[in-house]
């Protein structure tokens, strides 16, 4: 039995509520009536929700005042008004960012955030706890399907906070581990040496779920599979997240945890935005946002089965709206609706994130998200690309943003050479970071086999 667990549902959850205000179980609860609507009632629960942040937007946030004269039609037709709004670049509002802020609006008690973004270009923005709770909520939501609850333990293959003292790393563990009810192995070094160390703490923790980078999961699958070892647990699935899932990933974690992947589709500035149901469909969140894929050229809505870029417009978010942001990636609708019967809209594909793993000379695998990890800090870098060339050379390509300073520079270099070792590191400076053949610019890549 777990007894963390239950704790953490009957005693933790409800204390956070009284004292903190916290509402995940209203929302989560929330999420589970509008699920069982019709495609129907769940549309017009969708526009009610929009027609109240459009008025919010157009009458007192500064960015999309010019557009006042689109309030009338509001009330009749807010799809359309949607789209007569202008796409939001990620680096049009981080260039325009005051704008987005409502008037009147203090950031006061507001949470700032930072993302590297999947196209390694660091965004700041503001949330408040209710947009945060909603997207956790969508988070339960969609383990909930897999018969997953709030509390269950669980392991984590993830970057572990790096900029922490001592003292602050016991407390960070101590929340993780009592509160959060999961351990974490970090992305950010992991060694074959100590994979059976892993595997012993895996089978006493005994964890209902994995959650971790596609790649990173992938690359523990790989290590256990050339050992000999799989994991035949009471699993009830393995959470891939923050990447695109590749299907040979999928069949090879399958494989070696011995258990369904579950794939999770968010950003840091978007959300949840769809989840994995256990007949194989990704939903959207349609309660949290309204989702559009846009033709890369046109930037019209696509058609069924054509690839768009996804923009997403949050619901609940009203201290800094962003209406229509390109978050970065591309998905396609899927015509049919899914056999779980779920209403939520449905991707059949989503082509996101793609971070390479790093080797240090010591062969200790880094997760890229390693070099995002520190470079959304720095506020004098517009853009940036890391490549590892071979074990002993790296090459760092820098857009310099309108805070550039040397120093920063030297402080990434320092942060570089702390965990890769004692490479050959080379600075070159850009106004241009070219996209990959599949259209999207990769911040990590390595250019040699991994193993
Ligand atoms: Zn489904």
């Amino acid at each position: 039995m777990d007894l963390n667990g239950i704790l953490i549902r009957r005693i933790y959850f409800p204390l956070m509520e009284i004292f903190k205000g916290n509402k995940i179980r209203t929302y989560l609860n929330y999420l589970h009536e509008t699920e069982k609507m019709s495609a129907e009632e769940l549309k017009r629960l969708q526009a009610e929700k929009l027609k109240g942040l459009l008025t919010h937007c157009l009458t007192r946030v500064p960015a999309y005042k010019e557009y006042e004269f689109l309030l009338d039609s509001v009330e009749n037709a807010p799809f359309e008004v949607l789209t007569k709004l202008p796409v939001l670049t990620k680096k049009h509002f981080s260039e325009n960012s005051e704008l987005y802020f409502p008037e009147g609006q203090s950031k006061q008690g507001l949470i700032p955030n930072r993302t590297g973004g999947s196209t390694g270009e660091p965004v700041k923005f503001y949330m408040d706890r209710k947009t945060v709770e909603y997207y956790e909520a969508a988070r339960w939501r969609g383990l909930s399907w897999w018969d997953i609850r709030p509390g269950d333990p669980s392991v984590m293959l993830w970057g572990s906070p790096i900029e922490l003292s001592q003292k602050q790393r016991w407390s960070y563990e101590l929340k993780e581990r009592y509160l959060k009810n999961r351990i974490v192995i970090s992305a950010y070094d992991l060694k074959e040496s100590e994979l059976e160390r892993h595997v012993k703490l895996i089978e006493k923790f005994q964890p209902v779920y994995f959650y971790g980078y596609a790649s990173a999961l992938d690359l523990f699958a790989q290590m256990l599979l050339d050992r000999g070892i799989t994991l035949q647990g009471k699993f009830k699935g393995v959470v891939s997240t923050a990447e695109t899932l590749f299907d040979f990933q999928r069949e090879r974690i399958e494989r070696a945890f011995g258990c369904k992947t579950i794939n999770e589709y968010g950003a840091r500035d978007g959300g949840i935005i769809a989840y994995q149901c256990p007949e194989g469909s990704m939903h959207v969140t349609a309660e949290n946002a309204v989702i559009e894929l846009l033709d890369m050229d046109t930037l019209q809505p696509v058609k069924q089965g054509q690839s768009g870029l996804v923009a997403v417009t949050d619901l609940n978010n009203r201290v800094m709206p962003r209406l229509r942001y390109l978050i970065g990636d591309v998905a396609v609708w899927q015509k049919q609706p899914c056999e779980c019967g779920r209403p939520l809209p449905v991707f059949t594909e989503i082509k996101g994130r793609e971070d390479d793993i790093f080797v240090t000379t010591a062969g200790t695998y880094v997760h890229g998200h390693y070099f995002n990890h520190i470079a959304r800090n720095l506020d004098g870098i517009s853009k940036f690309q890391i490549i590892q060339k071979d074990r002993q050379r790296v090459h760092l390509k820098i857009v310099p943003g309108n805070n550039f300073n040397e120093e920063e520079i030297r402080f990434f270099a320092q942060k570089i050479r702390e965990v890769m070792g004692n490479i050959e590191l080379t600075v070159q400076y850009t106004d241009k970071i070219p996209a990959a053949a599949s259209g999207k610019v990769r911040y990590a890549v390595r250019e040699f086999p991994l193993r």
